[in-house]
């Protein structure tokens, strides 16, 4: 495996965008990664593939997310990663994850409401985007939104079954309140089981000392 930015890696590249003629560059961007999985890819290597016609591809980076969020590549950045530098990218795994699938009923605004209103934490184990990730050293925990299966929703006060989009109407207009915001960690539990809410008293216990203290003393004032 040849390193990025060497001479190396910059022939394998020419010889690559050589055999792949003809490809998408969807699918020529998807192999690149898979050739060289759980290695740095540069932004500079993904703007030099080209598309089907072998033009240069406007928005390149927007196809990358389209790889992550529609078909379920585990694709990740700086920003997700300390050992990955702004312009790296990594493909984890060569096979796509059916759970990292962003629903389509989940535009980005409707997701940042649902974030805002969940106070940017997963509502099962209270975990944010702060946290390390239990399981992955050095990564970070990943907020993802849940579609909540409404009419399980009364059959036990605080628990709730997550779904996939898929699997309910498409075609129904989603609101905040269709959704829920879990971590990458609960969201991978969630599959068999149904999940319980944190309540009040929980989600304060999971912050940091400092906010808990806060809190304390906000409540120290209004009841003394
Ligand atoms: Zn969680």
């Amino acid at each position: 495996m040849s390193k990025p930015n060497s001479k190396e890696r910059k022939i394998e590249l020419q010889k690559f965008i050589e055999d792949t003629k003809g490809m998408s560059f969807l699918k020529r961007a998807l192999k690149w990664f898979q050739q060289n999985v759980n290695e740095i890819v540069l932004a500079e290597e993904l703007a030099i593939i080209p598309g089907e016609k072998n033009n240069p591809i406007n928005h390149n980076m927007r196809r990358i997310f389209e790889l992550r969020d529609q078909k379920g590549y585990e694709i990740i950045n700086h920003k997700y990663s300390k050992d990955l530098k702004v312009d790296q990218w990594m493909l984890l795994n060569k096979d796509p994850k059916p759970e990292l699938i962003r629903p389509r009923g989940v535009t980005k605004p409707l997701m940042m409401e649902v974030f805002e209103r969940d106070d940017f934490s997963c509502q099962f184990c209270g975990r944010t985007k702060n946290d390390d990730d239990p399981f992955k050293s050095g990564r970070k925990i990943t907020l993802h939104t849940g579609h909540i299966i409404a009419h399980k929703r009364k059959v036990n006060d605080n628990k709730m079954k997550i779904t996939q989009l898929k699997d309910v109407d498409k075609k129904k207009k989603y609101t905040s309140a269709d959704f829920i915001t879990m971590c990458n960690v609960c969201n991978e539990a969630c599959k068999n089981n149904d999940l319980t809410i944190l309540n009040n008293v929980e989600k304060i216990l999971k912050l940091d000392e400092k906010d808990q203290k806060e809190i304390f003393l906000a409540l120290k004032r209004k009841f003394t």
